[in-house]
C-alpha cells in the first residue's frame, strides 16, 4: 500500500526470508504440488516425495480478480504484487480530475483494514498533490458500514465524512464493464468511475484445492483453538489458509504459529499440554494525516473502538522495522509482553507435588 499510495520503492519494503531460518532447520525452496495428510507425504513440483511426522500448512491466500467478470481488466489493486501497486502510483501521477472508486470487490480478503487504509492514504495523496478539489472519492463495500466491525466503523465513518469521502454500502459486486467504466452489483445498482482500485476477493492456495484439503473456496477446515487441521492430530494450519473466523493478517499468522509449534512440542515430548489460540487480533490501521489505530479483539472480546493517534502511527512504523529482527527469537519477549496471553495452556497430566 505504501508503494501504491505513498510512492515508496518496492526494494524498501521487501525482506529476505532465508536469513531468518535457524541453522538446525533444513530449508527446501521448492513448489509443493500435492499434500497427502493420510499418507503423511508432500510431493514437490520436481517430483520429490517428503515424508513427515508433523506438518504445519501455511500456504496463505490468493487474490482472485478473475472470479468477478471484468474486474481484472478494469481495476487496479494493491493486493497482488508490488508491480501492481506501482501501477496505482503511476496512475495517480497521471490523474488530473474525476471520480475515483476504491473498495471491496469480495470477501474474505487479507488485512481487513487495507481498503479503508487505502482510501485514507489516497485522500492524503490527493490533498498533498493539490488535486483533491478536482477529485470525487467513493468507498464501496458489501458490508452495511465502512468498516466491518461496528466499533471501528464508528471511528472511520466520521473521518470519511470530514474528508468528503462518499460511502456506498451493501454493494455486492457482480461484474465490471471496463469500456463503460461501470460497476454492477448483485442488488441491481450501477456505479460509474474514472479510476478504479478494488481489493479482489481471495481464495485458498491452488495446492490446497488440488489436494482436496479445502472447503469450496479452498480454506482449510481448522480447529480455531488448537490450530489442528480438523480430523488430523499431526497436521496444523496457520495464517491466511485457514477457515477460522479471524482476520487474515500477519499478526494472526504469527500468534497461531506459536500455538501450533507448542502443540507439536507437547506431543513429541509427551507433556500432556494442549495450547489454545485466544483469537487475539491486532491489525495496524493507517488513518491518514500521519495517524494510525489498531483493530484489537479476540474470540471472547469483540473489537473495541480505538481512535487514531500520532503515537500509534509511530508504533506501527516502528514495529515494521523491528519485526523481522524479532523473528530470530531474540525479541520474542517484547512481542509476548505486548500481546499478553494469546496461547492458553491446558494440562491433561496431573501436577506432581513433592512430599518433601
Ligand atoms: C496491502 C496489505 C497490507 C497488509 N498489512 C498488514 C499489516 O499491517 N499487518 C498484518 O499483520 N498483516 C497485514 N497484511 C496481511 C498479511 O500480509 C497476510 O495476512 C500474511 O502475509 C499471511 O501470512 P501467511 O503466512 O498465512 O501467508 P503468506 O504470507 O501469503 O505466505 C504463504 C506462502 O506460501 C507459499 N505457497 C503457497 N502455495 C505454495 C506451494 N504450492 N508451494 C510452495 N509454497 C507455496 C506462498 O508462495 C507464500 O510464500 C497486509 C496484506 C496486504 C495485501
Amino acid at each position: 500500500m505504501e508503494v501504491a499510495l505513498e510512492g515508496k520503492k518496492p526494494d524498501s519494503i521487501i525482506r529476505e526470508e532465508r536469513p531468518l531460518v535457524d541453522k538446525n532447520v533444513t530449508y527446501i525452496e521448492n513448489s509443493v504440488d500435492m499434500i497427502d495428510l493420510n499418507q503423511r507425504v508432500v510431493f514437490t513440483a520436481d517430483g520429490k516425495k517428503l515424508a513427515y511426522d508433523y506438518i504445519i500448512l501455511a500456504t496463505g491466500s490468493v487474490p482472485d480478480p478473475d472470479s468477478i467478470a471484468g474486474l481484472r481488466a478494469a481495476s487496479l489493486n494493491f493486493h497482488t504484487s508490488t508491480e501492481d501497486s506501482l501501477k496505482i502510483w503511476d496512475a495517480l501521477q497521471q490523474f488530473r480530475k474525476g471520480h475515483i472508486v476504491l473498495g471491496i470487490a469480495g470477501v474474505p480478503h487479507k488485512c481487513p483494514p487495507s481498503p479503508n487504509e487505502g482510501t485514507f492514504l489516497l485522500d492524503d495523496y490527493l490533498r498533498k498533490s493539490g488535486k483533491r478539489d478536482d477529485a470525487k472519492i467513493t468507498f464501496v463495500t458489501p458490508y452495511p458500514r465502512p468498516y466491518p466491525a461496528e466499533a471501528m466503523s464508528k471511528v472511520v465513518e466520521p473521518l470519511f465524512q470530514k474528508r468528503g469521502i462518499d460511502v456506498v454500502t451493501f454493494f455486492n459486486l457482480e461484474s465490471v464493464d471496463p469500456t463503460k467504466k461501470e460497476l454492477y452489483s448483485l442488488e441491481g445498482d450501477t456505479l460509474s468511475y474514472d479510476l478504479l482500485i478494488m481489493v479482489p476477493p481471495h481464495r485458498g492456495a491452488d495446492v490446497i484445492i488440488k489436494s482436496g484439503l479445502g472447503d469450496k473456496d479452498g480454506w482449510i477446515p481448522t480447529d480455531k483453538y488448537t490450530m489442528n487441521v480438523k480430523g488430523y492430530d499431526n497436521a496444523y494450519a496457520i495464517g491466511d489458509c485457514t477457515d477460522i473466523p479471524v482476520s487474515k493478517t500477519g499478526v494472526t499468522a504469527h500468534l497461531e504459529a506459536k500455538v501450533a509449534a507448542n502443540n507439536i512440542i507437547s506431543s513429541i515430548e509427551n507433556l500432556g499440554q494442549t495450547h489454545k489460540y485466544t483469537g487475539r487480533i491486532n491489525c495496524p490501521f493507517e488513518m491518514g494525516s500521519g495517524k494510525a489505530a489498531f483493530v484489537v479483539g479476540s474470540y471472547e472480546k469483540p473489537v473495541k473502538e480505538i481512535h487514531p493517534s500520532r503515537i500509534r502511527h509511530v508504533m506501527k512504523r516502528g514495529f515494521e522495522r523491528i519485526y523481522w529482527r524479532s523473528l530470530t527469537g531474540n525479541l520474542d519477549w517484547l512481542l509476548d509482553t505486548y500481546f499478553g496471553a494469546t496461547d492458553i495452556v491446558e494440562n491433561s497430566k496431573p501436577t506432581v507435588v513433592s512430599s518433601k
